[in-house]
């Protein structure tokens, strides 16, 4: 059956679903009685930047979490390039449409970044950024070892493959993450407040990177608090406040015109 979409377009739900990076429909988190997401709607297309901003606990590491299945769903449908993985409908179980080993493929293709790193300690930065592609896609080690160098020099970390993270600052560590998420060949990137554990002066060349990257053939989705950022970066800014996607559109107009008043709000806060 085709419906029309939440956003008022008059695209069909299906082709909307089809063609978008990334497709999420009335998402609904719960825990308990908080209630992360209360039915968002949001669709990002191949290439887009998208900028999520919002108050702490407004629900946007819930909502990256659940692009990335990390999070099982109250209800609602995610749909990555094109292929529905999830769809729960409401007060119903969730359905799984896929083996797990087919759910694993599909979610190599969405990579994430955290705001605390998580790398392996016990291994050095070229063996975290080669463990994913050698395990999980079957990657022969050289090819792997050999792409994971080009990646590490590409964002100055040429002379750090050998070292352990207990070694490198929190920007190098932050680098290494990146490049471990890039490896996996996502064309989907995620990073949820990449810079917000970083002393100040190391935020700058995390940063750069991601500036970087934006220009590259990847969909990024960034939850960040860096307006400048995302002002300079993003295509398109979406705020998000007390679980719901409250305003969304060029990066400019929202950032710089806000049209709601718990956007306004929220930006002048920050002023
Ligand atoms: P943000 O990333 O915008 O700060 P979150 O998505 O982390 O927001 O959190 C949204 C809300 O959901 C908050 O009230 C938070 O406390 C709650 N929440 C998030 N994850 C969990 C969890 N695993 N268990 C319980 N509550 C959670
Ligand atoms: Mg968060």
């Amino acid at each position: 059956p085709i419906t029309p979409i939440a956003d008022g377009s008059n695209m069909s739900l299906d082709s909307a679903a089809a063609t978008a990076a990334i497709f999420l429909e009335d998402i609904h988190m719960r825990f308990g009685n908080v209630h992360a997401l209360s039915g968002a709607d949001l669709t990002i297309q191949p290439r887009e930047v998208v900028a999520l901003i919002g108050p702490s606990g407004s629900g946007k590491s819930t909502l990256l979490r659940t692009v990335n299945l990390l999070a099982p769903l109250t209800s609602g449908r995610v749909t990555i390039g094109g292929t529905t993985l999830s769809d729960v409908p409401e007060g119903g179980k969730q359905q799984i449409k896929m083996t797990e080993k087919e759910i694993n493929k599909h979610r190599a293709r969405v990579g994430m970044v955290f705001q605390h790193f998580n790398l392996f300690p016990h291994l050095t930065a070229i063996q975290n950024v080669v463990l994913g592609p050698t395990t999980v896609q079957q990657t022969p080690p050289a090819e792997a070892k050999e792409r994971g160098a080009v990646l590490l020099e590409k964002f100055g970390l040429g002379d750090k493959l050998d070292v352990s993270p207990r070694h490198l600052s929190g920007g190098q560590k932050q680098r290494v993450a990146i490049a471990r998420a890039l490896a996996m060949k996502p064309e989907v990137m995620l990073f949820d407040e990449v810079t917000a554990a970083l002393d100040p002066e190391m935020v700058g060349e995390v940063i750069t990177i991601m500036r970087q990257l934006a220009t590259e053939d990847l969909t990024m989705v960034v939850a960040t608090h860096e307006m400048d950022f995302a002002l300079e970066v993003a295509d398109r800014v979406v705020f998000m406040d007390e679980g719901r996607i409250v305003e969304t559109g060029p990066a400019r107009d929202v950032l710089l015109h806000p049209q709601q008043a718990r956007t306004q709000a929220f930006l002048t806060r920050l002023n």
